[in-house]
């Protein structure tokens, strides 16, 4: 592992001040940037030398990792930077951000004479604190081979599945996947309430069954069979509504912009862009159960 090389690590929020750290432990120079105090000061209790710019910390790396919210920051950051970034250096966006713009940073680096990849991240904020994140990259296998060994640092697991605006593909279907099991698991739930069913028979059949997936064994969104969940805790997240509302609306945009027949992936993102704006957005994404429980009526 190259630990000589300066990585400039911008976006030192929930998920980027943990990743910076981890970077930091394991021995690289990091020059976090973020506008935030907070996030300042915690990368500085962590250990990690902040710049007052993005500018200042990118001139003098080899690597650039952006954690950001948006795609708009992104290419807005991409914009600022690539100027005055050292010739050849490698650009790793880990934002989750939509495929065009994905392709569209991943180009401007390549035209200003740079590297990148686009290697967004599963496993929220707890898997970022412990290094145990999965990866899912696009871009060439020379970057991805370049990259790795500081996304090992952060990961457990590192995929590269394909060109530029790949990885952020395989991250958009993923977690619409993941939206539309929570919003099924929870639909089953209610619908087994209102038959007279407990919610600990219908656990201890479906995680056994073929209706077993990881919204029901491992996020189950009922409190009581799974004691870990955020069911448990008022529904903290966990991986709260306003992002998996923030995911589903990409997927949707790409579902709509690939003309793909896909009822249930538009469908969740409706749902979760309601709930979102009725005041859901700091809950934990299997709350869906609360929002579809509150809706139901009396029936016949
Ligand atoms: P966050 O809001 O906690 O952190 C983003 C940080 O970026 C903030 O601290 C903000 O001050 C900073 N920022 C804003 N503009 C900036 C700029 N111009 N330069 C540098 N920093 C700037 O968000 P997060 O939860 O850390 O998420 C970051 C990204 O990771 C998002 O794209 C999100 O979708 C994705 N993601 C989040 C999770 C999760 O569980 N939180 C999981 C997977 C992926």
């Amino acid at each position: 592992m190259n630990t000589h090389l300066t990585v400039a690590f911008l976006g030192l929020g929930h998920m980027g001040g943990p990743m910076a750290a981890n970077l930091g432990r394991a021995g690289y120079a990091v020059l976090g940037y973020d506008p935030a105090i907070v996030a300042q000061q915690q990368a500085t209790e962590d250990g990690l030398t902040v710049s007052d710019s993005a500018i200042s910390a990118v001139a003098k790396a080899d690597v650039v990792i952006t954690m950001l919210p948006n795609g708009k920051l992104v290419r807005d950051t991409y914009r600022e930077v690539l100027a005055v970034a050292k010739p050849n250096s490698l650009f790793i966006d880990c934002s989750t951000i939509d495929v065009a713009d994905a392709r569209e940073v991943a180009s401007m680096a390549q035209s200003a004479g740079h590297r990148a990849i686009d290697a967004p991240v599963s496993g929220g904020v707890a898997g970022a604190a412990a290094g145990t994140l999965a990866f899912m990259v696009g871009g060439s296998e020379v970057d991805f081979g370049s990259a790795k060994p500081l996304l090992d640092v952060m990961g457990r697991k590192v995929v590269h599945c394909g060109g530029s605006g790949v990885g952020q593909a395989a991250k958009i279907c993923n977690n619409m996947i993941l939206g539309v099991s929570m919003i099924a698991i929870s639909e089953a739930f209610v619908l087994g309430e209102k038959l007279g069913l407990t919610n600990q028979a219908l656990f201890d059949v479906a995680s056994n069954a073929s209706g077993q997936c990881w919204a029901l064994t491992s996020n189950c969104p009922v409190p009581g069979p799974v004691p870990t969940t955020p069911a448990n805790n008022d529904y903290q997240p966990g991986f709260a509504v306003a992002l998996m509302e923030k995911d589903l609306t990409l997927a949707a945009n790409a579902l709509r912009d690939n003309g793909v027949e896909a009822d249930l992936g538009l469908r969740a993102s409706e749902i979760y862009r309601r709930f979102n704006t009725e005041g859901g957005g700091g809950l934990d994404f299997s709350a869906i159960v609360k929002d579809i429980r509150s809706r139901s009526t009396e029936g016949e």
